[in-house]
């Protein structure tokens, strides 16, 4: 497992170290969070091996048993799905970063509920840059106020922005949505920005061309994902999503 993780990490890192250059953006100017989402604790702990760090998981139960197993690793956990208002205290006391915020209460709980003992919690505001109704995100236009509020809140450091756009092939659709989520980021300059969470497997370049700072990249590090009715953790968060 370990060596064709590492042959695809490789593989990423390249396609990205490629995109800096080719958008005259220096090496390491974007973070790869490795999504690991119904893959096991064995495939995480094979890429950390082969210096991955930062992880993305899209549901509670099954994350938490993975860091659980990992405990000992020096792991920084990106919580990227859709959040539930009941499973808010838990993404607050396990994960580092939170990209997924898309409405003012969740990031309320959040603020509540991050123990006091660690650092506040860095938010990402997802936005909607697609426009279909079925997406989640804050609309463009209720963002300034959405992010006013949030950024209001003690526990919370807000980042910057983020976006899952509908799938396309199409090279310039793909740019224009990571483009209009870099000028909705640069018209809110003023809550000192520093994060544009954007671009995936099949879309990393065009996001890196138009300024993605972290990359959420699954399939293409670990493969195809497992159906994730065969997983064994979390049973109870299937039936209620
Ligand atoms: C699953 C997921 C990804 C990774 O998608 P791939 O196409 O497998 O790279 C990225 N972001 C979010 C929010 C996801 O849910």
């Amino acid at each position: 497992m370990r060596s064709q993780i590492q042959r695809r990490l490789d593989a990423v890192r390249e396609r990205i170290r490629a995109a800096e250059t080719a958008a005259g953006r220096g090496p390491r100017s974007v973070r790869l969070i490795a999504v690991s989402k119904t893959q096991s604790a064995e495939a995480i702990a094979a890429a950390y091996y082969c210096g991955q760090r930062e992880f993305g998981e899209n549901y509670v139960q099954e994350a938490i048993a993975k860091q659980d197993t990992l405990a000992h690793y020096d792991i920084g956990w990106h919580f990227i799905g859709p959040i539930q208002s009941n499973k808010t205290k838990l993404i607050a006391a396990r994960f580092d970063w939170v990209h997924s915020v898309d409405r003012f209460k969740i990031a309320e709980r959040l603020s509540d509920q991050r123990p006091g003992e660690l650092p506040p919690l860095n938010i990402c505001i997802q936005v909607n840059v697609s426009g279909e109704s079925t997406k989640s995100g804050v609309a463009p236009e209720e963002l300034e106020g959405v992010i006013e509020a949030v950024a209001a809140l003690p526990r919370l450091r807000v980042r910057g922005l983020m976006a899952i756009p509908a799938p396309t092939d199409e090279t310039d659709l793909q740019c224009a949505s990571f483009r209009s989520l870099r000028l909705a980021a640069e018209r809110l300059g003023r809550f000192g920005l520093d994060t544009l969470s954007m671009g995936m497997s099949e879309d990393l370049e065009a996001a890196v061309a138009e300024g993605s700072t972290m990359v959420r990249v699954g399939t293409a590090l670990f493969g195809p994902r497992p159906r994730r009715e065969t997983t064994a953790f979390d049973a109870g968060s299937v039936a209620s999503r």
